[in-house]
């Protein structure tokens, strides 16, 4: 039997089919979902590899709970319904207490559309933190600034030149469903040009690879940019229409005629100083191959597909401005919303209307959205170890979910620490397949479901078009086509593994047991009254209501709505969208209209939001309590963009207005690991990096996985390695601000002199007692002398999978090497504006002493706190900047945003 879902090894939610046994009911394998618009039918080596974390006999298969202090590895079996009686407690008694500010709930993949989001709203909780500004804070705050939405959706498959910013081709953001169309372009003769200081495997598929020196590429896109406008080849309509040149105009130069023709002459200026001989220098690249790659992107026209993600937004300070300066080039050529162009992720992202009734929390949660980053792009979330140690807050219960903050985040021992308290962390539940180091320091473990073992319902911005697919249990809707009733997804995974969406609905239904704190009612049953409501009734409500076309496309196939997904696993909601921002606005939509000086226009009123809708991008009002309805253009009301102007922002009165003034253009800020700010003997570490076949933390029970990558050797190009006596696979010793790891050379012309370069995926650890499979795991004693720590790898003990693994397989282990744990050893970075953890390094490396080894690391915290302080002092807070007395500008995008009077610097009490 082929039962459709979705993958969740990583974000990209690519179909997957999978293969039931019907005689046993067990799955068999996986592989692509045909009927899948996003992945049509392909998938990565991580997809068909879920079956070994299905079949993985180490994994997690019961509740357990710690047995004696946090951290000392002893557990014990319990039912879930002590976990759930436990938590509802807890958290129904701080509720009561109106401490709402100490529930958080910490994810790193949501592989979802918001469902927890409801639950944490029901709860009246503004606790979501996630793993953002560790990973692309950066690259989403240059295309917020533009165009109001946070990521690039670009037309691939119709470019005529598609520039890449990363590895894009094989561990970008929906990497797949974009490297085939990518290569469908390169087939029909579309040049490819790739940015990224590596050779990585996507740069091998590039016309022009450019190597540049790291931190420098924003230079590189203002020459381009330079380029495009001497020349004139702007698309001069689009920008016209389009840019907010009017109150750039009116603003900055108010003696001036604010014509397009004088702000022509304005833009011929701004970036004289971006020569290609400056950007070079700057690079470290030659003119000719820069002057080759403009003249390349310059006759792109509308058909220039752009993408950015981590790379170098992730890693340098001031990356937000790489994405900011790369789409740039785009809205000069007028590519935006054209065919082969770029679209705004939230046109070809389909988010559905739910029925949970559920308001914005009317608090304000300082833990992660402090005053110091009224403009960071999400949540301080790396910086909590910090907080909690200066007394900012405390948290009663912390939730973990596909996130492993000990191991993904820079300097885990200060997560260690953390959580080890009772004190600042009263209760934490890992909610995880699979051990991790963060699970470690739990106090409940709770087992949760695999991609073929949950629900939950995903879109992606994959191409021009939309579509939703549906995550689901197989062996639940296997046994359901066999005629069974099956009401609870432990009925059918293995031990009693459960799936998130019930145990959030479940734990809800329990903090308010008589109703009396307004939960409750959030999860009644709409055709059960009393009852909790069941997942068929809230995915039939959506799938019944919510989604254009499926209940047409489900009766011509004489089934339910819910039937049809659960067939197909996922429905084309649209194709080829137009270009949304030129839609003539009219009718009712324009009743009592005002239209400011900049063209923006506005209705009188505005109409109360739907409580179940799905959060859109959306500017603030005008103040007099007037909804932005669209933007003037020759005369026509269009539909615009969501930032505050309705154009595009070339000029951003916000970075203005918030204290930034520097930055209100596109421009390009020195990186902390700019050549000026090293010190003699270092080089920059590039960090940003994934291995096409890992999954973070979560592929440590994927042995196909681990068999054809276990290893992050350090990069190092062979002048550099002759010049510091380092040979092939020798040991190295890696010295940062804070410490020091210890690794083995990769001596390749695949980085560029002066870089190294290390994979932020392998040197997983344990301890003595461990627990899952450990087939690229090292064992390892943790230990603490005051404010230095080490991890110490076991000797002869790696990796630990052939001794310590119930799998006869991974008595086959034949590798030795898996890698290093970098991540303990780096220092928080926070952009001052984006709130970006700056990823890149400034490190020495040396041949390691006769005792290191490869995995070892070593760390003063005392100094990671210097260096946290330090990157605080940049910042420019909220109480000091605000020019309206709110915390951050109510038009940025914000995960969960609470109410407006929230926003106010006088209402932070929780
Ligand atoms: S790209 Fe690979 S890991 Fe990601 S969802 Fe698709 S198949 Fe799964």
């Amino acid at each position: 039997m082929l039962v459709p879902t979705l993958c969740f090894n990583c974000e990209s939610a690519c179909g997957l089919l999978a293969y039931v046994d019907k005689s046993s009911l067990e799955v068999r394998k996986f592989e692509g979902n045909p009927e899948h618009a996003g992945s049509r039918g392909r998938n990565c080596a991580k997809g068909p590899a879920t079956i070994n974390q299905v079949t993985d006999p180490d994994r997690i298969l019961y509740p357990l709970k710690r047995a004696g202090k946090r951290g000392e590895g002893r557990w014990e079996r319990v039912g879930w319904d002590e976990v759930l009686d436990t938590l509802a407690e807890r958290i129904r008694k701080a509720l009561q207490e109106k401490r709402n500010g100490e529930i958080m709930y910490h994810v790193g993949r949501p592989g979802e559309e918001g469902f927890t989001e409801d639950i944490l709203k029901a709860w009246g909780v503004d606790g979501h933190n996630s793993h953002t500004n560790i990973c692309s804070s950066g690259g989403r705050a240059g295309f917020h600034y533009w165009m109001g939405m946070d990521r690039p959706s670009a037309d691939f498959s119709n470019a005529d030149v598609i520039l890449l910013v990363s590895s894009h081709l094989e561990s970008g953001h929906y990497f797949n469903p974009h490297a085939q169309r990518i290569i469908e372009a390169k087939k029909r003769g579309a040049k490819i040009i790739v940015v990224d200081v590596r050779m990585s495997n996507t740069t091998t598929h590039a016309d022009e690879w450019v190597s540049p020196y790291p931190g420098s590429e924003a230079a590189i896109f203002l020459s381009i940019a330079r380029h495009i406008i001497k020349k004139g080849v702007y698309n001069r309509q689009f920008v016209r229409r389009w840019w907010n040149w009017h109150e750039y105009m009116r603003l900055e130069h108010p003696r001036e005629p604010a014509t397009f023709e004088a702000f022509e002459e304005k833009l011929a200026s701004l970036y004289e100083d971006y020569t290609f001989e400056f950007a070079a220098g700057e690079a470290d690249i030659s003119v000719k191959q820069l002057e080759a790659v403009a003249d390349i992107v310059a006759r792109a026209g509308t058909r220039l597909a752009i993408h950015s993600w981590r790379s170098a937004a992730a890693g340098n300070l001031g990356g937000w401005q790489v994405s900011r300066t790369l789409f740039m080039l785009n809205a000069l050529l007028g590519a935006v919303g054209t065919e082969g162009g770029l679209f705004p992720n939230a046109w070809n992202k389909f988010s559905p209307e739910k029925p949970l009734k559920t308001s914005s929390p009317e608090h304000w949660n300082e833990l992660t959205f402090p005053a110091e980053y009224p403009l960071g792009m999400n949540e301080m979330s790396y910086l909590l170890p910090y907080f909690l140690k200066e007394g900012r807050g405390s948290i009663d219960t912390y939730f973990t979910r596909v996130y492993n903050p000990v191991w993904a985040n820079p300097c885990g021992f200060d997560w260690v620490e953390a959580l080890r308290d009772e004190g600042r962390i009263g209760l934490h539940a890992a909610l995880t397949p699979t051990w991790n180091e963060t699970a470690y320091f739990a106090d409940f473990v709770l087992p949760m479901g695999l991609s073929s073992e949950r629900h939950d319902m995903q879109s992606q911005e994959t191409h021009n078009g939309q579509w939703l697919g549906f995550r689901q249990p197989v062996r639940r809707a296997a046994r359901v086509r066999m005629g069974e009733t099956i009401t609870d997804t432990r009925q059918v995974n293995p031990g009693e593994v459960w799936e998130e969406n019930e145990f959030w609905l479940e734990l809800s239904w329990r903090i308010d047991p008589d109703g009396s704190l307004g939960i409750r009612r959030h999860f009644e049953s709409p055709n059960n009254p009393g009852q909790r409501i069941s997942l068929d009734e809230y995915y039939g409500w959506i799938f019944d209501n919510a989604v254009p076309g499926l209940v047409e496309k489900a009766r011509s196939e004489d089934c339910s709505p819910l039937e049809y997904m659960r067939r197909y696993g996922g429905v084309q909601v649209s194709e080829g969208l137009p270009a949304l921002h030129e839609s003539t606005v009219g009718g009712d939509e324009l009743e009592g209209t005002h239209v400011n000086e900049d063209g923006r226009v506005y209705t009188r009123a505005a109409p109360a939001p739907s409580p179940n809708k799905a959060p859109q991008p959306s500017p603030e009002h005008d103040g007099e309590g007037r909804r932005p309805a669209g933007v003037e253009i020759d005369g026509e009301i269009k539909k615009g963009f969501p930032t505050p102007s309705g154009r595009l922002e070339f000029y951003s009165r916000t970075l203005k207005e918030w204290g930034w003034p520097e930055y209100a253009l596109p421009t390009y800020i020195k990186s902390h690991v700019h050549r000026q700010r090293l010190d003699e003997g270092q080089m920059p570490l590039i960090a940003t990096f994934r291995l096409p076949t890992q999954i973070h933390t979560r592929s440590a029970n994927a042995k196909w996985l681990s068999e054809l990558a276990h290893n992050n050797p350090v990069w190092i190009h062979p002048r550099d390695a002759a010049r510091l006596g380092i040979a092939e696979a020798q040991r190295v010793r890696v010295e940062t601000e804070i410490g020091y790891f210890v690794g083995e050379a990769w001596v390749t012309e695949g980085i560029r002199p002066g870089v190294v370069a290390c994979s932020h995926h392998m040197g997983r650890w344990q301890f003595s007692s461990p627990n899952g499979q450990s087939q690229a795991v090292l064992e390892t004693t943790l230990s603490r002398d005051g404010e230095n720590w080490s991890l110490d790898p076991s000797p002869g003990e790696q990796p630990l999978a052939p001794r310590n693994s119930a799998d006869p397989d991974c008595k086959r282990v034949w590798w030795t090497a898996v890698g290093v744990h970098q991540n303990l050893a780096f220092s928080v970075h926070p952009d001052p504006v984006s709130g970006q953890h700056c990823w890149h390094q400034a490190v020495r490396i040396r041949p390691a002493d006769p005792a290191d080894m490869p995995g070892q690391i070593h760390v003063d915290t005392a100094k990671a706190d210097a260096v946290y302080r330090q990157w605080l002092s940049l910042t420019r807070a909220a109480s000091s900047v605000s020019p309206d007395g709110t915390r951050r500008p109510y038009w940025l995008l914000r995960p969960l945003k609470p109410t407006k009077a929230a926003y106010r610097l006088q209402e932070s009490g929780q």
